[in-house]
């Protein structure tokens, strides 16, 4: 595919534009959400449940940090999947922008718009 190569010039604008769809189509139908997910594990406490013979039970948790704090949300099973995904939607679109982001690194280096 000659817009992998993003080494030349006549390749940018290809580039450029492919990171500026992606980026657009994830950002006007997509779910986005900035976050980490994180799955626990715990001892519920009660003596005959599995737990206590060392099978944990699994929560999922969705950790934002905000202004140097951190929240933390319970991620119930049913919404595992759609989190999931809005989760990588943000990390994809975040890439898309950083990609977008060096090609404009690039403009100014080459004094070049
Ligand atoms: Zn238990």
């Amino acid at each position: 595919m000659p817009d992998r190569v993003a080494a030349s010039r006549t390749a940018r604008p290809v580039a450029e534009r492919r990171a500026r769809s992606r980026l657009t189509q994830l950002v006007s139908a997509q779910g986005l959400m900035r976050g980490t997910l994180q799955v626990r594990q715990r001892a519920c406490g009660k003596p005959n449940c599995k737990c206590a013979r060392g099978e944990l039970h699994e929560s999922l948790y969705l950790i934002v940090s905000e202004q140097g704090r951190s929240r933390q949300l319970f991620v119930p099973k049913d919404w595992e999947a759609r989190v999931r995904e809005w989760v990588e939607n943000h990390r994809a679109a975040r890439e898309f922008m950083e990609e977008i982001s060096r090609i404009y690194w690039d403009k100014v280096r080459q004094r070049k718009a």
